[in-house]
């Protein structure tokens, strides 16, 4: 059995961070045995995909939590990469209502033309789940100015593992990822800065003991965050509430298994494997 992997394809948060491109909005990607699914396809997914070596034509699921343009943008390209342009109707699309219906407040950014192109699309309320071969993938509740933001938490044959998007520290998110084996939290803000829809430092440090994950990932970071010692943040997290506690980098690829962390370095390949 191949080890499973979780790559970031970025870890910037915020307008300005994701905007100048200080950090990568790429996403994440998770491999789970012959599955790859790829969460929250921000600005630049598909060329931090190419740069870190992921062949995207390898998603068997597209995970969309909210239609903002940093978790979004480039749900549209990564369809057209996972299906060669729609030549291949392959994939599976899990997102929430608004980045995928045209009712809402906000257009959704996924575009119609592209609907067709998957085997299957799924707008996922919370509470509800969806099994994509040995994954189960269930929504979780998140409070985010998107009001119709979902989070995710993957079980897995060998692991589970939370992923908060964007959200306040809610006490429904404690319910939702209670012992996970990892929990990856997009923390904006150091300390006890406050943007609304959004974790900082502090929350995290009330949430962990909570949820207590063996391992908690800290990402999505905004320029407060930038400005300060993140990885200190990450150091702080873990002093104060005894949960390892790591800080997300671009390219950095994680074994869940093993905890085990590298950075995976740029590629330059031009041929690279179909
Ligand atoms: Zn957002």
């Amino acid at each position: 059995m191949s080890q499973p992997k979780l790559i970031f394809l970025g870890t910037g948060g915020d307008a300005i961070v994701v905007g100048k491109q200080m950090l990568s909005s790429g996403g994440m990607v998770l491999q789970v045995e012959d599955n790859q699914i790829h969460i929250d396809p921000g600005p630049g997914a598909v060329a931090r995909a190419a740069d870190y070596g992921i062949n995207l034509r390898n998603n068997v699921a597209l995970c969309v939590s909210h239609n903002h343009i940093n978790h979004a943008n480039d749900v549209n390209a990564v369809i057209s990469s996972m299906t060669h342009g729609g030549l291949d109707r392959t994939g599976v699309l899990i997102t929430n209502k608004s980045a995928y219906e045209d009712n809402m407040e906000m257009q959704p950014m996924l575009n119609r033309h592209f609907k067709d192109k998957l085997e299957k699309d799924i707008v996922l309320d919370v509470g509800k789940r969806v099994g994509i071969n040995e994954v189960e993938i269930r929504a979780t509740h998140a409070e985010h100015t998107d009001p119709h933001t979902i989070g995710f938490k993957f079980f897995t044959p060998n692991f589970t593992m939370g992923y908060s998007s964007d959200t306040s520290y809610t006490k429904e998110m404690v319910e939702d990822y209670r012992e996970v084996d990892l929990m990856v939290l997009n923390c904006l803000s150091p300390g006890e800065k406050k943007i609304i829809g959004h974790l900082n430092t502090e929350d995290v440090k009330k949430l962990l003991p909570e949820i207590r994950p063996k391992l908690a990932i800290i990402t999505h970071f905004g320029v407060k965050m930038l400005e300060t010692d993140i990885i200190n943040e990450a150091r702080q997290i873990q002093h104060k509430t005894g949960v390892q506690t790591i800080a997300a980098k671009d390219g950095m690829v994680l074994n869940p298994l093993s905890y085990s962390v590298n950075l995976r370095q740029k590629t330059l390949n031009l041929f690279k494997k179909q």
